[in-house]
């Protein structure tokens, strides 16, 4: 069996984009798979997501937005709990991986589930960064780092206004209304 093209195959599949022919169980944390803008479950037109949202909520989660460091709502949050998109109100991420990074953001090492959210090249400001989005709604999240604690290796630096904290026992929560 010819290894080198079982490999090549595999990654014209995964890296189609960048070409790689990484092998499959390479130690090295795997990203999460990144999505075309079109193919999450929700879809809402941005008028209506301008209606549900505030502002604040609007120019983060829609518009790549990002919270001040160390100003966010939950930046040193340690309560028992989960977090939920802001936009639509899927579990993103448990504070069991939650960690003080000390960077200003909520961090965390993991998604609370394998395909929670998708992630994006990012080349704005300079600087190439890896965005995530939320894999139902495609609200804008954050962004992931490869500098995180073990066993992933990875920190999910996540802004404040995209996510709602919650009891891990409270039922789902509706997209916050604007007040
Ligand atoms: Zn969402």
């Amino acid at each position: 069996m010819n290894l080198k093209h079982i490999l090549m195959a595999a990654g014209a599949v995964v890296f189609t984009a960048c070409g790689q022919t990484t092998p499959t169980n390479n130690p090295v944390p795997v990203k999460p798979p990144t999505t075309p803008m079109t193919s999450f479950p929700l879809q809402r037109t941005e008028a209506e997501w301008r209606k549900i949202l505030t502002p604040e909520q609007y120019r983060v989660l829609r518009e790549s937005g990002t919270d001040r460091p160390f100003a966010g709502q939950y930046w040193n949050t340690k309560e028992p709990g989960i977090y939920r998109c802001a936009a639509c109100g899927e579990v993103l991420f448990k504070s069991d991986d939650k960690f003080d990074s000390g960077c200003g953001w909520p961090s965390f090492s993991q998604i609370a589930a394998q395909g929670k959210v998708v992630a994006r090249v990012d080349n704005s400001l300079g600087m190439r960064r890896t965005e995530v989005l939320c894999a139902n709604c495609g609200s804008h999240l954050g962004h992931v780092f490869d500098d995180g604690p073990a066993p992933t290796g990875l920190r999910y630096c996540i802004n404040s206004t995209s996510i709602h904290f919650g009891d891990t026992n409270a039922p789902a929560a509706k997209p916050v209304e604007k007040k």
